[in-house]
């Protein structure tokens, strides 16, 4: 495709970004989306994955947990495979002021967000005594007097980035990762006629022309608009995770902050986390990182409910920013996570539009809200189709017997596959059944096979052993790739001309970010184990 006959440039390859230019392909434009690092590399990727209606948002923001809830629905719809169950339990603890009349209380709140679980496939709140919590988390501190419940889902936020992009480039979109927008090109007018990119690969930068430039880069809009003379007002607010290498309960578990707060222990596929903060941040936010005073604020929190919690390993700490709207004055929490799309035609630069504010949750309908009003711009009066279409791999979920059977792998492995991949699964299968030594399990935390991976590495744009993780989370578990960084690294080097410089400058940069996720969360013997894991991985270098 030319530059000259694009109708639309995405800026940003979050879920916004990605949505958006799957919305926009479907309905025919003709599209490329520019991202500075990669898919779900910002905020999307340091999300809690939750696609929930956010019942504490039932109160304030109603449209936004009705809006959110009905996404979900369709979000699960278009791809099953990624989605899993998190039921929250609300413990109420007898120290807590008047926790038998709040016991009711929030039976009675939860009930009234049940009006929306239908949208949602959850099911109905109930209200559990001290005995029938205990048996159903053990871990849960003795003082509890009962708990509510209320029913959400999580997602693979990454794989859910990567299937938008895939499905975008089915439909004709130019997807172009490590590509930053440092500038834009402007008419006589100041019309923006499209954008200055560089690629960070070669640093070879260009100009590329569309009808219309989209800013969907979350936190980063507000910079990006400037760039135009163009002004997005947000309000970032800066969150973080605590992850564990392994599930330490089943249902997710909510707790009371010291200020107030309520943050949560949720279960997420084989880890569980601790999330979240939510801070007023001024920073740039690719420099978002955890601090130690947050790690101890969230264990101070969960460890009211979940006494035992600092006995457990903590593996790592991610951090995000929410690119929340801007208001002066409520507290962060507080803020309205809706979302708007600013036309930027009052500011001087037509032909520039941005978004912010919003939620994963409802990222679908955000994408569809933008694509209407590209499209309105552009004439086109096609609507959006992205709630009735599968996204890749979604359109049937393989059964893991049948795929373990096939593939001649355990039914852990195989379940793993079915989660990242659902249909997609059979063309791994496939490349096993033409090359059987690829069934062998490159990660074992995930497991993950050297198939997945050669497929990944085929089909879904990895340049680093980062990307390999986003999309495989080979790396990501308890060993955090002490294990298999290495063969991954030869792996992944294979492909881009075999240099044995270059596995070990992949398994380097891979070392250095895993570095900066593990280094809030070292304590007593944590430093010198992480010292002997970067060693172990360096060993070559003598
Ligand atoms: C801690 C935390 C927890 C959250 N939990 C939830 C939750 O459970 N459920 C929920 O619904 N929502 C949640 N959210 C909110 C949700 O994550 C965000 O609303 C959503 O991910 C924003 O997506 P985005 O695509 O707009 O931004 P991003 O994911 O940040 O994407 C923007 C992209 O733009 C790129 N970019 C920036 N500048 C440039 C440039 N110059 N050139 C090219 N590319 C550029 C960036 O690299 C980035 O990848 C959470 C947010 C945080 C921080």
């Amino acid at each position: 495709m030319s530059a000259t006959e694009l109708d639309l440039i995405v800026i940003g390859g979050g879920v916004n970004g990605a949505g958006i230019a799957r919305d926009a392909a479907q309905r025919g434009l003709r599209v490329a989306l520019f991202e500075q690092h990669d898919l779900g590399g910002g905020t999307s990727g340091a999300s809690s994955g939750m696609i929930h209606g956010g019942v504490r948002y039932l109160e304030t923001d109603r449209d936004v947990t009705r809006k959110s809830c009905e996404d979900s629905g369709f979000i699960q719809a278009m791809a099953p495979h990624l989605l899993f169950r998190i039921p929250f339990i609300w413990p109420l603890l007898k120290w807590t002021p008047g926790a038998r009349r709040m016991h009711e209380l929030a039976y009675v709140y939860f009930q009234a967000y049940d009006q929306f679980q239908p949208l949602k496939k959850g099911k109905q709140a109930a209200k559990l005594t001290r005995e029938e919590l205990l048996r159903v988390e053990p871990g849960v501190h003795p003082d509890a007097i009962g708990a509510v419940t209320t029913d959400e889902w999580a997602i693979n936020v990454f794989r859910l980035c990567t299937l938008n992009a895939l499905d975008a480039q089915a439909h004709g979109a130019e997807i172009h990762l490590r590509h930053r927008v440092e500038g834009f090109v402007r008419g006589p007018t100041g019309h923006v006629l499209g954008v200055r990119v560089r690629d960070l690969r070669t640093g070879h930068a260009r100009d590329v022309h569309a009808r219309v430039t989209f800013n969907a880069t979350g936190p980063w809009a507000g910079r990006v608009a400037k760039m135009a003379g163009a002004k997005v007002k947000l309000r970032p607010g800066k969150g973080i995770h605590l992850v564990f290498d392994r599930r330490l309960v089943n249902y997710a578990l909510i707790a009371t902050a010291v200020d107030g707060r309520q943050v949560f222990l949720e279960p997420y596929g084989q880890e569980t986390w601790i999330g979240t903060t939510d801070d007023d941040y001024y920073g740039d936010p690719a420099e978002v990182q955890a601090t130690h005073d947050e790690v101890s604020y969230l264990l101070e929190a969960i460890e009211t409910v979940f006494p035992k919690v600092r006995d457990y390993r903590i593996v790592r700490a991610f951090a995000g920013v929410r690119p929340t709207l801007f208001r002066y004055g409520p507290h962060e929490d507080d803020l309205s996570r809706s979302h708007r799309v600013f036309d930027h035609t009052k500011d001087g630069a037509k032909g520039l539009m941005s978004m912010g504010g919003g939620k994963l949750a409802a990222y679908r309908l955000m994408a569809e809200d933008a694509t209407d009003q590209v499209c309105s711009k552009l004439g086109v009066s096609k609507a959006g189709r992205t709630h009735a279409t599968p996204l890749p791999g979604g359109e049937e979920t393989p059964a893991t017997e049948v795929v373990a059977e096939a593939a001649g792998i355990d039914r852990y492995a195989a379940a793993r596959l079915v989660h990242r991949q659902g249909a997609r699964a059979h063309e791994v299968v496939d490349r096993i059944k033409k090359n059987p030594r690829e069934r062998r399990v490159l990660c074992q935390c995930e497991p993950v096979t050297e198939a997945e991976a050669r497929y990944a590495i085929e089909n879904e744009w990895v340049h680093t052993l980062e990307d390999l993780r986003r999309r495989t989370n080979c790396g990501g578990g308890p060993c955090q790739g002490a294990r298999c960084a290495r063969q991954a690294a030869w792996l992944l080097a294979g492909y881009q001309g075999g240099d044995p410089e270059l596995a070990e400058t992949l398994l380097a940069r891979f070392v250095t970010a895993r570095w900066r996720e593990q280094s809030p969360v070292l304590s007593h013997g944590g430093l010198p184990q992480l010292e002997l894991v970067r060693w172990a991985l360096r060993r070559s270098e003598g």
